[in-house]
């Protein structure tokens, strides 16, 4: 007879030092076929299948079912004929078997075969000035014993394995009562437990609204959880340290793959975590199909040890127990852990405990701000989310408050999408800024201003006569009035013909889907909104979603003299500019933005003596460099214009009409200069008190109500557009934003971008730009070439003496994409338009350049500046080859 062959108890896993034996599935006796499974054992995780590798018959002595074995002790033998099977069973704790090996050499008194053979599991290093044999390492790695804090009983002072056995347990205490041995997964969790008090542990957490999530989730079908691990994943492309772990002795392990265990209740009560793997490079639903099948066989603890063993990070959701916080227990392999509470008012609480030796506490807080962007943003990564409003019987399913550009495109998509929307603005007629105090009434303030200027250039065209043209500042007020009131007029016949219900008021928050519609505001006074009782009103109404799109009021300075003067009259902004009766003998304009410079040149060609003082170095802080620069050069030669940069204004004094400034100009020099009027164009920023948004939850920084690409505030059914948020303050922006807000609304997946917006400042020659100069893309990382033309090759702009300015064409080098155009050129505004469609339709230059662009028209510039681009970066790389 040859030697039996021993089926042992598998070690399934690292940490896995023995096995219950959970049932039999072959009989003694029976015939046994390469692959079958003859038994089931459960290990500190799950429960598997033990299965053998030859042919021959089961025989004794079997380890009886709920037997615990260590591991690699037998639990039963293969014999090769029926007559040598030996149908004895073995005792509860499996015995050594002969065939076993040695479970250690020491002579000392060994423990029970269960933990005698332990093997994964590194011995101690040697106590500090003193001697342990190997098995009292081994059993002090195993025990977690501290080896230097015992005195060896050994031959001179050597600490051997009966000391460990006999040492006191750390922080033991006596228990009355007769506790049970515990299961083997309760004394794996008890040993990794226990072994997470070495680690020199921190913890930090942060709120992250999970609505988003959620409702994204729910639209792709995948768990919540397994969405959460993917943003993890993601998260740590960035944070790659919270991936690592630290290894005994001082060693760092850097994991790039991210496998994150996820911990499931097991049907028996017990705590199983399976491990999603590469979370870092899989889509969701390829995660969330992994996930399916792993949870299933998790809870009936049916997994295979490499699905739960490994994991580089964990998550620990608590979510749907309505636990308002926790955290969890970092253990030995892993640098992080992460706990997810409840979802609040305030969002979940994130709590990540992490090992100190692997990362610090910048690491983690910088990977919880990356996560909450993902979790907070998912459509960037998972698609559109679904629709935004949430159930309720709501008066209306969207309030955007607010009539601007932003308020009113928003209101008019979701219209066209049946949604039921109010739009609450605090004036009788829609149109905001835009149409009543900036962008329409400064452009017929200009279109006269143009006229005059271009009467002067008649003469080179052989046209005499017009010379001496005349300004009747009535006719063009009640002009510029009268298509003020039409356009009004047009725009809320359309409003309520799309049916929009337009209420007339000022919209300030209850709570978060109530608003207060309060009828009695002074409506030119932004700043009396924040005396607004709160709850009193005319009409309260409730709503599903909510558009915040209340625009921001011209920024008054602390400089001396600016309040009073803007409360009589002499100070004006781009608000009270309307109200004067003539253009002024002399004026002063503060800011050299694109309100300064407009308001300048339009005066200066009214006939005004204008001087614009600018605090910065330059003006024109939106546009590009050269471009601002050389418009600068072209102001200083208006005969009527004076521009300071690196001004500092201290003070403003006077009564309308008779105004004095104070300023110290770029050399130091203190100056006075006597007004009519002082224009302040420094900037706008919103006044958001009355609104009461803490009401609802929105949070704003620094007057600006924070969202993300999409305009959604902190709170998911709630958002703002438009000047409102920041940025680029400018009416087509707001318009766009006003649109992204209504697509995420109605669950589609739209994006602000900034590097495809544009402006045109209505200065002669105009300055405009769309996507980013070269320097702005440098600042992205972008290698970017320009490529530009001056104004006076062109023979259009030289017929029409207009030859002032450039265009560039800004491209990214790799792609050869046009990310950016520039002008300073008349007629931007209308050549704008085809610069629009390159960069927004990622066009490249061999697009541009073999576009067939019609003669004559300036239009040829931009194809023209291509091919030469193309042609350089094709010889430069020729260059750089050779
Ligand atoms: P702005 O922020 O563009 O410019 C304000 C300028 O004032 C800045 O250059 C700033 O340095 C300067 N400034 C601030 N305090 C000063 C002080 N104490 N002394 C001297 N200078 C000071 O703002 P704006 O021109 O008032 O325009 C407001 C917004 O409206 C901007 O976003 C602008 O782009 C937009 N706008 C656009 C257009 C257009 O595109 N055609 C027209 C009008 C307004």
């Amino acid at each position: 007879m040859s030697e039996p062959y021993v089926i042992k108890m598998p070690q399934l896993s690292d940490t896995m030092t023995e096995g219950v034996v959970v049932s039999w599935e072959k009989a003694i006796g029976d015939e046994i076929k390469r692959g079958d499974i003859v038994a089931t054992v459960e290990t500190d995780k799950a429960v598997m299948d033990v299965e053998v590798f030859r042919d021959g018959f089961l025989s004794g002595p079997i380890a009886p079912i709920d037997a615990v074995v260590a591991v690699t002790q037998p639990i039963a033998y293969l014999v090769d004929t029926r007559e040598d099977v030996n149908d004895s069973q073995a005792g509860n704790t499996a015995a050594p078997a002969a065939s076993a090996p040695p479970a250690a050499t020491e002579t000392a008194a060994t423990p029970a075969a269960a933990t005698s053979a332990m093997p994964g599991v590194a011995p101690t290093p040697r106590p500090q000035g003193a001697k342990a044999s190997p098995l009292a390492r081994k059993l002090a790695a195993q025990q977690g014993t501290d080896i230097d804090r015992i005195s060896g009983s050994g031959p001179g002072g050597v600490v051997i394995g009966k000391d460990i056995q006999h040492a006191p347990a750390p922080f033991e205490v006596a228990v009355p009562g007769n506790g049970r041995a515990m299961k083997s997964m309760e004394k794996a969790i008890s040993r990794a437990m226990a072994s997470s008090i070495s680690m020199p542990t921190f913890r930090m957490t942060t709120h992250i609204h999970l609505e988003y999530l959620m409702s994204a989730a729910r639209s792709a079908g995948v768990s919540v959880t397994v969405a959460i691990a993917r943003a993890c994943g993601l998260a740590m492309t960035q944070h790659p340290k919270m991936n690592w772990c630290y290894q005994p002795d001082d060693k760092l392990v850097e994991r790039s793959q991210v496998d994150i265990g996820m911990a499931v209740a097991a049907d028996d009560g017990g705590l199983v975590v399976p491990i999603l793997r590469a979370c870092e490079s899989r889509e969701v639903s390829e995660l969330n199909n992994d996930w399916k099948d792993l949870l299933a066989r998790a809870r009936s603890r049916h997994l295979n040890p490499e699905e739960f063993t490994g994991a580089s990070f964990q998550i620990s959701n608590m979510g749907m127990y309505d636990v308002s916080y926790f955290d969890a227990v970092a253990t030995p392999g892993l640098a992080t852990i992460l706990a997810i509470s409840s979802n609040t008012d305030k969002g979940s609480a994130f709590t990540i405990t992490a090992d100190h030796r692997v990362v610090n506490g910048a690491d983690v807080a910088l990977f919880l701000q990356t996560l909450k962007s993902l979790v907070q943003q998912p459509a960037d990564w998972m698609g559109p989310g679904g629709p935004a409003i949430p159930e309720g019987d709501w008066d209306y399913d969207v309030v955007v408050i607010g009539g601007g550009p932003g308020g009113e495109d928003c209101a008019r998509d979701l219209v066209a999408h049946k949604l039921k929307v109010a739009l609450v603005n605090d004036s009788p007629f829609p149109g905001g800024e835009c149409l009543w105090r900036g962008c329409i009434p400064s452009k017929a303030w200009r279109a006269a201003a143009d006229r005059l200027r271009d009467r002067a250039e008649d003469v080179h065209l052989g046209v005499t006569g017009t010379s001496k043209a005349r300004l009747v500042w009535n006719d063009l007020e009640a002009h510029r009035r009268q298509v003020l009131e039409t356009r009004g007029e047009m725009a809320l016949k359309t409003d309520k013909g799309v049916r929009i219900d337009y209420l007339q008021g000022f919209g300030q928050f209850v709570d978060g889907h109530t608003l207060a519609v309060h009828t009695s505001t002074n409506q030119d006074d932004p700043h009396s909104r924040a005396a607004l009782p709160v709850g009193k009103a005319g009409k309260t109404i409730s709503f599903g979603c909510a558009v915040v799109a209340t625009g921001a009021p011209p920024f008054i300075p602390p400089i001396p003299g600016a309040a009073e003067g803007l409360a009589s009259g002499g100070v004006l902004t781009s608000d009270t500019v309307w109200s004067l009766t003539a253009p002024p003998k002399k004026l002063a304009v503060i800011g050299a933005g694109a309100i300064g410079v407009e308001m300048a040149q339009i005066f200066q060609d009214f006939g005004s003596k204008v001087t614009l003082l600018e605090a910065q170095a330059r003006i024109l802080a939106e546009v590009e460099p050269e471009i601002a620069n050389t418009l600068s050069g072209i102001l200083a030669d208006e005969p009527r214009l004076d521009v300071h940069t690196s001004a500092a204004v201290s003070k403003i004094s006077g009564e309308p009409g008779a105004m004095k400034l104070a300023y110290t100009d770029s050399e130091g020099k203190k100056r006075n200069l006597s007004v009519e009027y002082v224009i302040m164009a420094t900037g706008k920023r919103p006044v958001l008190d009355g609104l009461n948004l803490a009401a609802a939850g929105v949070e704003h920084a620094r007057s600006l109500i924070t969202v993300d690409g999409h305009g959604r505030t902190g709170v998911p059914h709630i958002f703002a557009v438009g000047d409102v948020i920041g940025g680029l303050m400018l009416a087509h922006t707001a318009a766009q934003q006003g649109r992204v807000a209504a697509a995420t609304i109605l669950g589609e997946n739209m994006r602000y971008d900034q590097d495809k917006d544009c402006g045109v400042i209505f200065s002669r020659p105009q300055a405009a730009f769309v996507g980013v100069s070269v320097e702005q893309a440098k600042a992205k990382g972008i290698d970017a070439v320009e490529v530009k033309v001056p104004m006076s090759i062109d023979a259009k702009a030289m017929i029409n003496h207009e030859t002032h300015g450039m265009i560039k064409i800004v491209a990214d080098k790799a792609t050869q994409r046009v990310i950016g155009v520039h002008f300073l050129a008349d007629h931007a505004d209308t050549l704008i338009g085809e610069a629009v469609m390159m960069v927004s339709g990622n066009m490249t230059l061999q697009q541009v350049g073999e576009a067939i662009h019609p003669h004559p028209t300036q239009t040829e510039l931009f194809g023209d500046m291509a091919r030469r681009l193309l042609s350089r970066l094709r010889r430069s790389r020729k260059t750089t080859k050779a």
